[in-house]
């Protein structure tokens, strides 16, 4: 209701709240601004290349420079040509947002980049598994979670026997088919969420997560016989069918088998090497003990 006897009060009261609007929000911008400056500071201290964000910490200075000009002519009431200022102010504040938005873009495209290049170095180019580094550290992993909630956890070191022969008597490229086959064969006899990785040459790590003794032999077996009915069928190079081996004595048939050693968790062990070191001695008593065989480093009625 507008006071009859006092017209211009309320228009007083909305005026000078008009008037003050101006000069807040130039001041909460300045606030902004210098918070944006501090970490843009804290971000360049940080930084190898410092240079893009020098130019974004003195742009943000000068656009501090045009909120403080217009403020001071806003509250002193001062006869500034403030259109000046302002237009000053909106070209710096787009050029402002381009820089922004160009670094964001670029800081993208390298965390991408980064990403790409973790992938790599965690996959074994010729058999897509896991490399060495990434199977070792999912094994740290599982380490980790079976220590503390009690799980059991098992690793089997799979090699394949006599590999060097294969080389030898056919080819490098026929050796690849056959470490590639291995590979895939192991895959599909593990469980879902057992992981796989090449150890190195022709060994393979199968980390086994939640698998006690009798089912890391279980798995271990299922591998072993697996591989034993494989056969690579011995093709001309330039011939297009089952396993191209890199031979030319066509009809022959090459079978490759893996010997395997099997380790358990046990109180005994404080880091995963202790596993895989179980495992690395359970194969070689598979070699020792003729080759195409599973061995364990605990007997297999043990409960663990
Ligand atoms: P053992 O039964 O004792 O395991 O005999 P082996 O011949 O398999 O012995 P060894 O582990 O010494 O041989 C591994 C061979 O694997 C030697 C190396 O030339 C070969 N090798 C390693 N990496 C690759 C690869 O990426 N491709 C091919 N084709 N061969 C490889
Ligand atoms: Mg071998």
């Amino acid at each position: 209701m507008i006071d009859p006897d006092n017209p211009g009060l309320r228009g007083n009261g909305r005026e000078s709240l008009i008037e003050i609007i101006p000069a807040v929000l130039i001041a909460l911008g300045l606030v902004l601004l210098a918070a944006s400056i501090w970490r843009t500071q804290r971000l360049i201290g940080i930084l190898p290349d410092k240079r893009p964000w020098l130019s974004l910490r003195n742009l943000m200075g000068f656009l501090a420079v045009g909120y403080g000009v217009y403020l001071y002519a806003t509250i002193r009431n001062l006869p500034v040509n403030k259109d000046l200022i302002a237009s000053e102010v909106f070209f710096l504040t787009a050029l402002f947002m381009l820089l922004v938005v160009q670094f964001a873009y670029q800081t993208i495209h390298d965390i991408m980049h980064l990403d790409e290049l973790k992938q790599i170095a965690n996959t074994d180019e010729l058999t897509g598994m896991y490399s060495r580094r990434a199977i070792l550290e999912l094994l740290d992993d599982e380490f980790q979670k079976a220590r503390r909630f009690g799980f059991p956890l098992s690793v089997a070191m799979v090699d394949i026997d006599y590999f060097k022969d294969v080389n030898d008597t056919y080819s490098h490229l026929a050796g690849d088919v056959v470490l590639r086959e291995v590979a895939r064969v192991l895959q599909t006899r593990l469980r879902k969420f057992d992981v796989l990785g090449r150890f190195g040459g022709d060994e393979f790590l199968c980390v086994l997560p939640g698998t006690g003794v009798a089912g890391a032999i279980s798995t271990g077996e299922r591998v072993r016989a697996r591989m034993n009915e494989l056969q690579f069928e011995i093709i001309a190079p330039d011939e297009l069918g089952v396993l191209e081996i890199g031979s030319t004595i066509e009809g022959e048939t090459h079978c490759s088998t893996v010997s395997i050693g099997v380790a358990t968790l046990h109180n005994g062990m404080q880091v995963p090497n202790d596993l895989v070191q179980e495992a690395d001695a359970a194969l070689y008593g598979s070699k020792e003990g003729g080759r195409n065989m599973v061995s364990s480093a605990s007997p297999a009625g043990d409960r663990r």
